[in-house]
């Protein structure tokens, strides 16, 4: 076209429309997905812009927050329009030409790789899965605030703009135009279409309209030369179709022409889904695979993989809210990358079914970074700003309340998991679904056990509770993953200390001298192997009435022993003996220990001071 601009994609895009149209990826269904889904924050985004400003949406059709697809069957095209916030020019080359996104070359290595597009949406790249079945694209938008453009490409590297003098006027809104590839044809047919919107897009709160045919019976007046139109009137000749004509007469009054009923075929917008968001339904009358559809699509995670657990509830009082959380069956590859710079919650806000952002760190802390969910508020202000908001006195009120029921969900796994103690074991049996919930604690600690440590570290308010939540092995667990609850119920009598010893792993730890004596009597010793359990254990002293003691430290009292004052008498000379060939700058004391068994003598960590893997850790945090 005479006044289009060229321009070339980010290499980092190129690469990718490379990947994806070579791609021997089978799941070519998802570009419609990612579609709907960008559609669908199109409109959440001139819905909430309208909150504050009512003039925006325009008025008639312009103001209809809907999608609506469109398939032209002689040209093989796709077209799924919207009447969302549109994009400006400038808009059109940054955010269909360059990914800002920070860890995108990393995922484009991986795909490469991998050749697995199913987290494609999640990494803000969605838009480029229209070449899985396109080879040229244009998409056709008009923002409030400019002139309505063209942008297409053939992803051959480049793609070109221009300002839209032939096509009919959007009002507002974008409209995607594939042009399909000849084996995408399926595409075309209306039944994979509904199907693929039933599947993938069920949940968008936007209502999805298909220009659907439909055969439908007119009635045309009777030619009465035609020889078999007389067999037609006597085929017809059911009861009903005589009473009814029989009435027509009636009411008429006089004797009506003859007519025929004929097929004709026409279209008509066709609604696809249900958009009675499920958060607002009854828990009680939505079903597990409904909560799992809901959470591939809030997740824009197409594994058929189900979450580890979910909460919807309501909450009542000062402010009121209703929520869905979810736990994923598995961690993203970056949750602690940039863990205390990036505000990554993963939760969407609503207020009054408006959905007002995804950005919003104030509702959970950062350890809980790896739930999704959605957050829907009748308290929370309508018309105000997002920054007005995000300080709203409420909202504390809110990130409470979403902390108790996501470590309430947590503990449920572990309670519903019949690996996890005998008695549950008997409950679950009963109840029957044993199989399902097993094992189910031990995948959650293994993807998300590193939060729950995190959170000890930083939630001194629930420390108690994620404490609870703890796994590790012990000298007793025989390789299992037991809990502090679980040690406590096979502490000796008169324990008062939680004995633990930290390290890099736990074969290391197993042979160390300062288990000897403790085995032998048969204390239990929980291992700790992992860098951060050393942060971890300088904020957990405590767990109910018990002391945390750390087996390579200074304090470990294994009760008393009567001879302890005569000994230590006997062997003074010896220890200051001690005390005075190590200078004075390598230990600070010599004791007399009860600690040992076969090992004659022992370095030991004061109180205050870092253990040996603590020492390790910082020494290769500085190298
Ligand atoms: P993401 O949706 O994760 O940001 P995409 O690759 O799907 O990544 O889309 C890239 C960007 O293109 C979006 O962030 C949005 O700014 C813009 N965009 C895509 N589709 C539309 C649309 N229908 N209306 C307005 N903007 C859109
Ligand atoms: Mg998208």
């Amino acid at each position: 076209r005479s006044n289009a601009e060229k321009f070339e994609f980010q290499a980092e895009v190129s690469r990718l429309m490379d990947i994806i149209i070579n791609s021997l990826y089978s799941n070519k269904d998802i570009f419609l997905r990612e579609l709907i889904s960008n559609a669908s924050d199109a409109l959440d985004k001139i819905r909430f812009l309208s909150l504050t400003d009512k003039e925006i949406l325009g008025e008639g059709d312009n103001a209809k927050l809907d999608i609506e697809i469109k398939l032209n069957k002689e040209k093989k095209i796709i077209s799924i329009r919207d009447r969302g916030i549109g994009m400006t020019k400038e808009d059109l080359i940054k955010n269909l030409g360059t990914i800002a996104k920070s860890g995108t070359s990393a995922f484009v290595e991986k795909m490469q790789t991998s050749g697995d597009l199913n987290l494609i949406g999640q990494f803000g790249v969605g838009f480029y899965s229209v070449y899985l079945v396109a080879d040229y694209v244009e998409v056709i938008s008009k923002h409030n605030e400019d002139k309505q453009y063209v942008w297409e490409s053939k992803a051959d590297g480049a793609f070109a703009i221009s300002e839209d003098t032939w096509n009919e006027p959007l009002g507002r809104g974008t409209e995607i135009r594939l042009h399909l590839r000849e084996e995408a044809g399926e595409y075309l047919e209306e039944s994979k279409l509904k199907e693929l919107v039933k599947r993938y897009s069920e949940f968008i709160n936007f209502p999805i309209y298909l220009w659907a045919t439909k055969e439908v019976d007119v009635e045309v007046p009777a030619d009465e030369d035609e020889s078999n139109d007389e067999e037609e009137t006597s085929e017809s000749s059911s009861e009903e179709e005589k009473e009814d004509e029989e009435k027509e007469e009636d009411e008429e009054g006089d004797k009506k022409p003859k007519t025929k009923k004929v097929k004709e075929t026409t279209s008509e917008w066709e609604l696809l889904n249900d958009v009675k968001a499920i958060w607002l339904r009854n828990p009680k009358e939505v079903t597990d695979e409904e909560y799992t559809k809901f959470y591939h699509s809030l997740a824009k995670d197409l594994s058929d993989e189900k979450p580890l657990a979910w909460s919807h509830f309501t909450a009542e009082g000062d402010v009121e809210f209703k929520a869905v959380l979810f736990v994923p069956p598995k961690a993203p590859h970056d949750l602690y990358e940039s863990y205390y710079n990036a505000n990554k919650s993963n939760l969407k806000l609503y207020v009054r079914r408006v959905f007002i952002s995804d950005e919003f760190d104030e509702l959970l802390p950062k350890y809980l970074n790896f739930l999704k969910g959605l957050v829907d508020s009748d308290t929370l202000p309508l018309n105000v700003s997002r920054e007005m908001l995000q300080q709203h006195s409420s909202l504390k009120t809110i990130k409470k309340k979403l902390i108790r029921k996501a470590l309430d969900m947590i503990r449920r796994i572990a309670e519903e998991d019949p690996d996890e103690t005998d008695k549950n074991k008997k409950d679950i049996e009963e109840s029957g679904d044993d199989d399902e919930k097993k094992g189910q604690y031990t995948k959650f600690w293994n993807e998300f056990g590193k939060s729950i440590k995190l959170g000890i570290i930083e939630d001194a308010t629930n420390r108690n509770r994620l404490a609870k939540l703890l796994r590790f092995e012990s000298t007793k667990s025989g390789g299992k993953l037991t809990s502090l609850d679980q040690y406590i119920s096979r502490m000796k009598k008169g324990q008062k200390d939680i004995f633990y010893i930290t390290g890099t792993t736990k074969e290391q730890l197993e042979k160390s001298p300062f288990l000897e004596r403790l085995t032998k009597k048969n204390y239990e010793v929980i291992y700790f192997t992992d860098p951060v359990d050393e942060y971890l254990m300088q904020y957990l002293m405590d767990y109910e009435e018990y002391k945390f003691q750390n087996v390579s430290k200074e304090g470990l009292k294994l009760g008393k022993d009567s001879k302890d004052k005569e000994l230590k008498e006997s062997f003074k000379e010896l220890t200051k003996w001690w005390k005075g060939a190590l200078a004075v700058e390598n230990v600070d004391d010599v004791k007399l220990s009860n600690r040992l068994a076969d090992t004659p003598c022992v370095v030991v960590t004061s109180k205050y001071g870092w253990s040996a893997n603590m020492e390790r850790i910082m020494q290769s945090q500085t190298l």
